[in-house]
């Protein structure tokens, strides 16, 4: 199940750099539970983020949408990936967050990857391989350490290899990544989160063709827990739409 979390305005950025967008996907070990990194995303002071993690229980928790900037790889050490884009400066390279989507997994260095977890991991690396069109192969696949050599992230058991052969062949799409749904009555429009408490951004009328992404888990509403992405950092409670 995937669950939207969210993190502080403070650990992303909106959006990607002009002329960016996701081309590879960097793959972490988290150093905690699940819990301490929703927590540890949501405290203003680590500035640190990453777009999803996966539990060793195979649950997915989305802290940064996919079109926006999460801070997971910023920091540069003897390199390894080829895929690096240089800078303009000699010997410098352009930011690697502005071009990938990090993906952070419950547990630590030495852990054997529970089942549910790798192939939770997996099915989401080929989601997302298959929405922004990133080539299944280890040169868009990486390691957080062939950016950053000093982390051994994401740690000493997991292989690249382990988790693109679990790849489901035709990646099961859980919801389409573009849609079209009718609104049933008027709908508000909540911003940054799919959430009763988030702020309204604006109202839609009923009958109206609206074009989302995404489906979330998000506060349940007549027994429905179903929110759809706008695409924009909005979201609107599927119960209201004709696909609920
Ligand atoms: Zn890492």
């Amino acid at each position: 199940m995937k669950t939207f979390i969210g993190c502080a305005a403070i650990n992303f950025r909106r959006g990607r750099p002009s002329g960016f967008q996701p081309e590879a996907i960097v793959i972490h070990i988290g150093e905690g539970s699940l819990r301490s990194i929703d927590m540890q995303f949501n405290d203003p002071n680590a500035k640190v983020s990453a777009h999803y993690c996966v539990s060793k229980a195979g649950d997915i928790h989305q802290y940064v949408e996919e079109k926006d900037t999460a801070f997971h790889a910023g920091n540069i050490d003897q390199p390894a990936w080829k895929g690096l884009k240089p800078g303009k400066a000699p010997g410098s390279f352009i930011n690697p967050n502005f071009y990938t989507i990090g993906i952070e997994h419950e547990g630590f260095a030495d852990d054997k990857w529970p089942d549910a977890q790798l192939s939770t991991s997996a099915a989401l690396v080929g989601e997302i391989a298959q929405r922004w069109k990133i080539p299944l192969d280890e040169d868009h696949v990486i390691r957080h350490h062939q950016i950053r050599f000093l982390k051994s992230c994401p740690g000493n058991v997991i292989t690249i290899v382990d988790i693109l052969g679990r790849v489901p062949p035709a990646a099961p799409v859980v919801s389409p990544a573009v849609a079209n749904v009718k609104t049933i009555s008027s709908l508000r429009l909540r911003g940054g989160a799919p959430s009763l408490t988030a702020p309204v951004v604006r109202t839609i009328p009923a009958q109206t063709v609206v074009e989302v992404s995404t489906a979330f888990v998000g506060d349940t509403v007549n027994g429905n827990n179903k929110w759809y992405s706008d695409g924009t950092g909005n979201f609107l409670w599927a119960g209201g739409t004709d696909q609920p």
